[in-house]
């Protein structure tokens, strides 16, 4: 069966009679057989039950009454609640915890007969770049199997690019949805802060926290997010708007566009990826659209203010995990004992550094010298990037510093896995929208990714752009 590039395409397969949901679904089971003993991308998958629901969407559709999803084959993050599933953080800690309630974003996909055909491989508590802070192994890159998918959300990109479901659901708080994305060269989407219910998302750092979405084509990450965004009973911190029709995002406007001379001046940036940035510049001209070098002063505090940040936070939200409520317990004659030692044993060491980290800035002798000082820079960058978004319609930068790196090379220095996330965090610590687009390959063959943010809420001109730029791409290959 060939691999699909949209939603649009399957269902009128569907509706020619060439194609059934069932079918649809015994292929990628069967792809999953095949390569996931290598990848490692899915940790769960729910063979019999989603078989079981392919007949019935089948039948609804000979109905007339399925859902718009009616033959989108969702994988998701082992990070979303989804009833009576595993949810496992990938982490020890959570051995063998099963879901009470479904995500409000799975819910609505289910309602709208989407079928969730697995839960994905990612870092523990979606804390890393390279999917390696797992307990349930390293996934693989399906491009280059010595090499990582990136992360957190490495599982679910790594699904995607190797043809094991047609979407995946992933989650970004710095980075984990688009900087996978580009290192398996599919798209990945971050929405504005808050256009996505969270309730049933494991939390790690919620004042950043975004549900997203890893696709093929910018027609299945707009039905996707136009079917998961908006108001949430259960979640008070989502936006009220009125949820655009974001499959209604193709226009032939001509935008004005930034880029920031110091991220592409900046000597780590691997070379080539610089030069295709450039080259993109340069073809965006010539399409018409106004592109400008801007200055940003402030980028060298933004990593550091996510790190604070974010580790803060994470230290907060994961004082739940204390071997009562949820998950493993290692047994002791001592309460105290039995904190400790379960959170010890439950935790890997990423996300033990967090919690240490965090805690630490939020202690009383630090607090002002570190997490108060990051939320008054945090206020500088979002003051210094909604100055340029007022001018720009967008800004354009690499994805990451490197293309995937090989599994291990990283694993054993922190701080330089965390440099991956130099240009993905602003989007976070700012809380605009941002998306990550495949734009070619370097001399390798590994994918090379590109970022465009926009304002807030603005992610029906950021799908918009983002096609632009494929379609001529396309177009010149
Ligand atoms: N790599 C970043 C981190 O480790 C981003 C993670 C994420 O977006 N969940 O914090």
């Amino acid at each position: 069966m060939k691999n699909f590039l949209s939603l649009s395409e399957i269902q009128s397969e569907i509706s020619a009679g060439k194609l059934t949901v069932y079918t649809l679904t015994e292929h990628y089971l069967k792809n999953i057989h095949e390569k996931n003993g290598r990848l490692n991308a899915f940790l769960s998958v729910y063979e019999d039950e989603v078989l079981e629901q392919a007949h019935l969407i089948d039948q609804k559709i000979q109905d007339q009454t399925a859902g718009k999803l009616a033959g989108m084959i969702v994988g998701i993050k082992d990070v979303f609640a989804y009833k009576n599933h595993r949810l496992e953080c990938a982490s020890t800690i959570l051995e063998n915890f099963e879901s009470q309630f479904t995500a409000t974003c799975i819910q609505k996909l289910v309602d709208a007969d989407a079928i969730i055909i697995g839960h994905q491989n990612c870092d523990e508590f979606a804390m890393g770049s390279s999917n390696e802070n797992s307990a349930y192994g390293v996934c693989r890159n399906p491009i280059d199997e010595s090499r990582v998918p990136g992360g957190s959300s490495g599982g679910s990109a790594a699904a995607v690019a190797a043809d094991l479901c047609q979407v995946s659901i992933g989650s970004d708080t710095g980075g984990s949805v688009r900087q996978p994305a580009a290192f398996c060269g599919v798209i990945g989407l971050k929405p504005t802060y808050s256009r996505i219910s969270r309730y049933g998302l494991a939390a790690y750092a919620s004042s950043f926290d975004t549900v997203g979405i890893i696709s093929k084509s910018i027609e299945d990450a707009a039905i996707m997010l136009e079917v998961m965004s908006g108001e949430d009973q259960y979640d008070s911190t989502v936006s009220r708007l009125e949820v655009p029709n974001f499959c209604d995002f193709k226009s032939d406007k001509r935008y004005k566009i930034a880029y920031v001379n110091e991220i592409l001046d900046y000597d780590g940036l691997d070379e080539e990826i610089r030069k295709q940035t450039f080259d993109l510049v340069g073809e965006l001209q010539n399409e018409g659209h106004r592109i400008e070098a801007v200055s940003i002063d402030k980028l060298d505090y933004i990593l550091p203010t996510y790190y604070v940040l974010t580790a803060a936070e994470a230290s907060s939200n994961l004082s739940r995990y204390d071997g009562v409520r949820f998950g493993k317990r290692e047994e002791s004659q001592d309460l105290e004992e039995m904190y400790k030692s379960s959170r010890s044993k439950g935790f890997g060491d990423e996300v033990k550094r967090r919690i240490m980290a965090g805690t630490f800035v939020l202690s009383a002798s630090y607090y002002d010298a570190y997490y108060t000082k990051a939320q008054k820079v945090r206020k500088l960058i979002q003051n210094a990037t909604q100055e340029l978004l007022d001018q720009y319609d967008f800004i354009i930068s690499p994805i990451t510093p490197s293309p995937a790196f090989k599994i291990g090379d990283l694993a054993s220095d922190p701080l330089k896995m965390y440099m991956e996330d130099l240009y993905t965090v602003q989007a976070n610590v700012v809380g605009i929208p941002a998306i990550s687009i495949p734009i070619g390959n370097n001399s390798q063959g590994l994918p090379i990714g590109i970022q465009l943010m926009s304002n807030s809420f603005n992610e029906l001109e950021l799908l918009d752009i983002s096609n632009q730029i494929i379609t001529f791409k396309d177009q010149n290959r």
